[in-house]
């Protein structure tokens, strides 16, 4: 018998369809290290299975993902419990090597290894979804908004160039995706829309039938041409040189939390984040930094 998650909801709501659910709404959907892991297992039953055609991402409460859990308590604890599913290793090295190994396999490694999985996958959005809550959705192959579904990468706010897994400039084009990072702004369910990062936006009411109805449309056709069509689509992402952009900004981003750590002795810039946004559970690390 498969063991049962703590953090997710492993749902087959349709034949051929299999609904991974974030189940964390007291923490709204902050991703600690277990429901990260628990994702990607879950990510991995459904692929290996080859009755189900099409993935959807969903979750519970308000918000779909306030990012990054910062405040995960014994964080390095957990992580041992966790066995790696990469071969980068060395997570309790010191200097900037274990920090950049975690952020490798935890973050930039686990959301391409979900955008690259051989099945459509579709993430519904409700609510706020913030910096790492941008990990789980673009890797996904289709993306539906409730209406109410508001986007931000607080980033370089906190002294880094961008969340781990650097795809703004594809999700947004290159404008966008700099006033995005420049000014930690809220990006509408419409203008994500208008940008082409979102599909279809939907009353909120009418998110998960919605996500539903196009995932079961979708489950008709051949899963094979359907892989293959989705490799085709990646591919030519890949061919305008998103791999290479998505290492150079990694090693920035290791940069920026090594310089953090020199200067401010934590691995973000504490004084750059709004005091008004401190504390709030929609960005439940930044109660931890210090002032
Ligand atoms: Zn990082």
């Amino acid at each position: 018998m498969q063991k049962p998650f703590q953090t997710i909801d492993y749902q087959c709501p349709a034949p051929h369809v299999v609904r991974i659910v974030l189940d964390r709404p007291a923490h709204r959907n902050a991703q600690d290290t277990r429901m990260l892991y628990e994702l990607n297992e879950a990510f991995d039953r459904a692929a290996q299975d080859d009755e189900i055609k099409v993935i959807i991402l969903a979750a519970t409460g308000p918000h779909f993902s306030a990012g990054h859990d910062l405040r995960e308590p014994d964080k390095e604890e957990a992580i041992g419990r966790h066995r790696t599913v990469g071969t980068w290793c060395g997570f309790a090295c010191d200097g900037a090597e274990g920090q950049m190994a975690r952020e490798k396999e935890m973050y930039q490694g686990l959301s391409e290894r979900w955008r690259n999985i051989a099945k459509p996958t579709i993430a519904a959005v409700q609510g706020r979804c913030i910096s790492g809550g941008l990990m789980l959705v673009w890797p996904c192959d289709i993306i539906v908004a409730a209406q109410d579904a508001q986007f931000m990468d607080n980033t370089v706010a906190m002294g880094l160039n961008g969340a781990e897994y650097f795809a703004h400039p594809w999700e947004l084009g290159f404008r966008k995706a700099k006033e995005m990072l420049f000014t930690a702004d809220f990006l509408s369910a419409d203008d994500a829309h208008r940008l082409g990062m979102v599909n279809h936006v939907v009353p909120v009411g009418e998110l998960g039938g919605f996500t539903l109805n196009l995932a079961q449309r979708i489950a008709r056709k051949p899963l094979f041409a359907l892989k293959l069509a989705k490799e085709s689509v990646n591919n030519a992402q890949d061919a305008q040189g998103r791999n290479g952009v998505m290492n150079a900004a990694f090693g920035l981003h290791q940069l920026a939390h090594s310089h953090n750590k020199l200067k401010f002795g934590v691995s973000i810039d504490p004084s750059g984040i709004d005091p008004a946004m401190r504390g709030k559970v929609v960005l439940p690390g930044l109660a931890d930094v210090p002032d």
